[in-house]
């Protein structure tokens, strides 16, 4: 689809990022998850092209031989990657494509795609995301320590991207993400196309 939007989003882990998500996703029907390609397993739960693709490591680097990915990128010692073919997918479906990237991700895709709304999601304080890391009780100390050190580091990236919601509250986040992607619908730029299919004459006289 010509000038459809692509949203990207990204997020430390712990903003929330993963529930925003599948707020919009189960709430309108415009929208489809984009699946990322991974070599890490899968958890409890996540079902194999639903959450991602799982893959092997030779599997993925065939895949990054073959040139499959639009971006790909290393993230906590395991690989992940957008393909080209997913984006065919959705699109070809008739829908926007929402892709959950890290900022390796984000960076990647701001140089390489079209159309792309860059959202970045933030807690609302450190002291916030650290208690929300240690309240989902599925992290070691040390593991919690390195994803806080980790979240200090890409919250200095938000420059990459257009817009930043502050998740202090998820309706609120939700409801904000849905409005910053009906904006980027109405801008000038994208319905320019629309208008020049009007026709008529030139008219200076009204
Ligand atoms: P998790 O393993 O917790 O599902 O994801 C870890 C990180 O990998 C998250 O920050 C997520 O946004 C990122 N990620 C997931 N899929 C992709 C992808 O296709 N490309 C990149 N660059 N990052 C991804």
């Amino acid at each position: 689809m010509k000038n459809s939007i692509r949203v990207v989003i990204s997020a430390p882990s712990g903003a929330g990022k993963t529930t925003i998500i599948n707020r919009l996703l189960e709430k309108n029907n415009n929208f489809r998850f984009s699946v990322s390609t991974t070599t890490r397993k899968p958890r409890r739960g996540e079902i194999n092209g639903e959450s991602y693709i799982f893959v092997t490591d030779d599997e993925f680097r065939n895949m990054i031989r073959n040139d499959d990915f639009i971006e790909w990128a290393e993230v906590h010692g395991h690989f992940y990657g957008t393909t080209k073919k997913e984006i065919d997918r959705i699109e070809e479906g008739g829908h926007i494509p929402i892709f959950d990237v890290d900022v390796q991700g984000g960076r990647a895709l701001r140089k390489k795609l079209d159309n792309g709304v860059f959202i970045f999601i933030i807690p609302p304080s450190i002291e916030i995301l650290e208690k929300r890391l240690r309240n989902r009780k599925t992290d070691s100390e040390k593991n919690i320590r390195l994803r806080l050190k980790n979240a200090i580091k890409e919250l200095k990236e938000f420059d990459i991207y257009d817009y930043i919601i502050i998740n202090d509250q998820i309706d609120d986040a939700v409801y904000r993400l849905e409005s910053i992607v009906a904006a980027e619908q109405c801008k000038k730029e994208r319905i320019r196309s629309i208008i020049s299919t009007f026709g008529g004459e030139d008219d200076n006289t009204t």
